[in-house]
């Protein structure tokens, strides 16, 4: 981070309590958790205009609960196509989420044109800006207690104040740079191609795929009537900028069919360098998003994982600039996201190795796992459990804590503890049926109470039978549960601790 402010022509009057830097799918998403719990941030975007390239296909079924949390899934859903089973480095046998514990087994097909739309829309409801043509060039740590940010806009150079700020601001992000925050990993060693064009003779099959010692090839349809033709092609190894002619010829040596193709509205290359940020959080500066981590698209995660960062960070962020929780809470985030970030940089290269490896050791790996994909239902539910982000908990690092705590809180019709989260509060769950005693909540004025029907008990998986009450984070993971009866004083101690331990929430 820079120690002397650029000469800026002015400075922004308006200092701000959060600056999110970039207005992709992960900064709109965090943009738009703040302002729920009371915190309006500032967002700025380099872009005039959202990229019209669809990018991110794919919104799998833990990022859906994330928009369900708050009530805002039913047009992501309308929107898309699901899709019951994904695939996992292109093998033949597909991951059947079909049987996946949520109330959307499924992948839902969507631009990511849309999704940002939406996303867009949703903060802008809560009154969230965002300052398009603005671009943060450098940042200032001013005195430990705030940090300017340095935006060129369309006026003109200008700085801004601000207590945190947040780089959403994609692979490349400047924040990131700016806070001297590492970024290891590896560099492209291989390049996908890709394009979005008018096919007149498109295959019968949606998601066609061709795998052969040629390369591979995909072909998805998209809203529109356009098609995306893309895959790995050995013989095209270059960053040059990919043409018509070369998708049409790697199309026909690999499909054998160049499928009429015609018109491109978007052609490119992708390679797999993959990073992984070293911290999460420095100071006053916190990374999201791609910002953070990034790796070859393979198996359509990188946004949804973008999205459960924002999810995360959101409410812990909140509670600090409102004052309710202690700086050292933010260390929280690091934490719990950075582990996810570090497992999706490792599956995504096994995904990688299965795509690119053309040789006939990787051929007979492909077999195995395609065999092991269709005949063992525990090994297909690992991989399910990576891709859709089901399987993401935070664990405690406290031996007595109960098991559940850092798990995922089931809901499987999305109409019981769901609704309860939408305003962004943690919710106090009592296991069961009866009234709850006033003097059990006397310290509850910040959360949700709700008595619920033993639901999850039945539904949740066996950590869940014998639980009695449970505190759900405003992020739908548990915070504290137990399995004291509910009633008596060792239940009251124990209920008036846990929330004493969560922040509050507004
Ligand atoms: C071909 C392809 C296919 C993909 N398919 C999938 C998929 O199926 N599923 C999936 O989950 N993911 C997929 N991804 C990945 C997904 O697109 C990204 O992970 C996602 O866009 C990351 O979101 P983000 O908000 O972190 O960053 P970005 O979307 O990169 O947004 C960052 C924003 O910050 C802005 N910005 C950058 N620098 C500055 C600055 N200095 N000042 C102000 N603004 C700035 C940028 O203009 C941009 O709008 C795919 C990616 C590609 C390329």
């Amino acid at each position: 981070m820079s120690t002397s402010p650029r000469a800026a022509a002015h400075r922004d009057s308006s200092d701000q309590q959060v600056v999110i830097v970039g207005a992709g799918p992960a900064g709109l998403w965090l943009a738009y958790e703040l302002a729920v719990a009371g915190v309006t941030p500032l967002v700025l975007e380099r872009a005039e205009r959202r990229s019209p390239h669809s990018k991110a296909l794919g919104i799998q079924p833990r990022t859906i609960e994330v928009l369900a949390l708050r009530g805002r899934h039913q047009d992501v859903i309308a929107g898309g196509r699901p899709l019951p089973n994904w695939h996992f480095g292109m093998l033949d046998s597909r991951v059947d989420f079909r049987g996946l514990p949520t109330p959307f087994p499924y992948l839902l097909a969507q631009p990511q044109t849309v999704t940002e739309e939406l996303l867009e829309d949703y903060a802008a409801q809560r009154g969230v800006r965002v300052r398009r043509g603005h671009e943060v060039v450098s940042l200032t740590q001013d005195d430990g207690r705030s940090v300017t940010v340095h935006v060129k806009g369309p006026d003109g150079d200008y700085s801004i104040g601000a207590d945190y700020v947040v780089g959403a601001d994609g692979s490349r992000s400047v924040v990131r740079r700016e806070a001297g925050i590492d970024f290891p990993g590896f560099e492209t060693s291989v390049y996908g191609f890709l394009g979005e064009v008018i096919l007149d003779r498109p295959p019968l099959t949606p998601g066609f795929t061709a795998l052969n010692e040629a390369g591979r090839l995909l072909v998805i349809p998209l809203p529109g009537g356009r098609f995306r033709v893309t895959g790995y092609d050995p013989r095209n190894q270059t960053r040059e900028p990919l043409t018509l002619e070369e998708l049409r010829d790697a199309s026909l040596r690999i499909a054998g069919t160049d499928f009429g193709m015609r018109d491109p509205s978007w052609l490119s290359r992708f390679g797999n360098a993959t990073r992984l940020a070293s911290t999460y959080r420095k100071d006053r500066v916190l990374l999201a998003g791609d910002a953070a981590h990034i790796h070859w698209p393979a198996g359509g995660v990188g946004l949804n994982v973008g999205l459960q960062d924002a999810a995360n960070l959101g409410w812990k962020l909140a509670a600090v600039v409102q004052g309710r929780a202690d700086e050292g809470f933010l260390d929280t985030y690091h934490a719990e996201r950075h582990p996810v970030g570090r497992e999706l940089a490792e599956h995504t290269l096994a995904q990688t190795a299965l795509i690119v490896g053309l040789t006939p050791e990787v051929t007979a790996l492909r077999a195995l796992l395609n065999e092991a994909i269709a005949g063992t239902p525990a090994f297909t539910g690992l991989l399910a459990g990576k891709l859709s982000g089901l399987d993401t908990a935070y664990p405690s690092e406290d031996a007595d804590a109960h098991p559940l705590t850092g798990t995922r809180a089931h809901d499987p019709e999305g109409d019981g503890l769901f609704p309860l989260l939408h305003d962004g509060r943690a919710v106090l769950l009592m296991m069961g049926e009866g009234p709850v005693d006033a003097e059990v909540t006397a310290g509850a004025a910040t959360v949700g109470i709700a008595v619920h029907p033993s639901q999850l008990a039945e539904t949740g998986g066996p950590a869940w039978s014998g639980v009695t009450a449970a505190l759900i984070r405003p992020d739908g993971h548990v915070w504290w549960a137990t399995g004291t009866p509910r009633s008596g004083a060792e239940f009251t101690a124990e209920v008036r601790k846990a929330l004493e331990s969560l922040p509050a929430v507004f």
